[in-house]
């Protein structure tokens, strides 16, 4: 991967991507004590001076959360300015990604959160298609997502992707595309890094948050985005059956938007996606800005 953003903010500077570097003794390479973001930009498709950022805001505060877990008091606020200025010194030029990372930057030994040395840092990548469009298949993983009694999920903590690595390699290696984690419940929790929808007889049905899941915000937008047109979403634990005789299943994320899922295990999908499609134009229409009722979902940063 070389397509990386040329700055990065690092130790309160914006530094040239290359300089960007942290010692192999830091205390969250070994601890897993670190946490992020990921948000997506791109330049206005009718205004190539400005950047548009899918939902800036919910994407801060989410770090912000992330952070109290880590003991680490980082106000939305300022993740926002910092964000705001990397963009601009970024000066990007197609859809890419942007990586703020929160953790534990000390150089010492001994997993804690207390009394140990904090930071943050932003970087970017460009990034077209995550997971391809047209659709995945997914192995039902034989790991399970954690459980939120044993760490926080609400938080994209980075040592709990220990778990999403083993399940994607997994999937992957067995000939599948992506991985879907049950929860210690038994019940459909997500992906390695994305949500999960089912659709059965025109109903919506996705995992409730305290089902183990992220709360993730494309998942919070599709949920508003679907009602607002009409259809019924309905927030209650999903079994493994329902995977299976779904008419639709779509996996949702930042990287991911919308994805349909082709196959679950050896169980083939119908191939048309009516609503998986509709809800993936509309949430590309707003991501676009082409959409005047999310507005304030996608943030404007001119490049001037
Ligand atoms: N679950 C996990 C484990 C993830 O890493 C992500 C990606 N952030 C998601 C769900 C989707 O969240 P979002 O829509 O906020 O990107």
């Amino acid at each position: 991967m070389d397509n990386f953003l040329p700055i990065a903010y690092f130790q309160e500077k914006f530094v040239p991507f290359a300089e960007a570097n942290i010692s192999i003794a830091t205390h969250a390479l070994h601890y897993g004590t670190g946490a992020f973001g990921g948000m997506r930009g791109l330049p206005n498709p009718q205004n190539p001076r400005e950047i548009l950022l899918f939902r800036l805001d919910r994407h801060c505060q989410r770090l912000s959360q992330s952070a109290q877990f880590l003991h680490y008091e980082l106000p939305a606020e300022q993740i926002q300015k910092a964000i705001t200025e990397f963009v601009h010194q970024n000066q990007p030029q197609n859809p890419f990604y942007i990586r703020p990372f929160v953790y534990t930057s000390d150089l010492g030994i001994a997993p804690r959160l207390h009394k140990i040395e904090k930071s943050f840092f932003i970087y970017g990548i460009e990034l077209g298609d995550y997971l391809s469009p047209d659709g995945v298949s997914c192995r039902i993983s034989s790991w399970l997502r954690q459980e939120d009694r044993s760490l926080p999920l609400r938080g994209k903590i980075s040592g709990a992707y220990i778990t999403s690595s083993l399940a994607k390699t997994e999937a992957v290696e067995s000939g599948f595309d992506e991985a879907i984690l049950m929860n210690t419940q038994g019940k459909v929790s997500e992906a390695s890094g994305m949500n999960i929808f089912v659709i059965r007889q025109g109903r919506i049905f996705t995992p409730p948050t305290d089902q183990d899941i992220l709360e993730g915000i494309t998942r919070d937008s599709l949920i508003q985005l679907a009602r607002d047109i009409g259809l019924e979403v309905v927030e209650r634990p999903i079994d493994k059956s329902e995977l299976i005789i779904a008419d639709e299943v779509f996996l949702s994320g930042t990287a991911a938007k919308v994805t349909p899922v082709k196959r679950v295990e050896n169980f083939v999908l119908p191939s048309n996606n009516p609503l998986t499609q509709k809800l993936r134009d509309k949430l590309t229409a707003i991501t676009e800005n082409r959409d005047p009722t999310y507005q304030d979902w996608t943030f404007p940063i001119s490049l001037d």
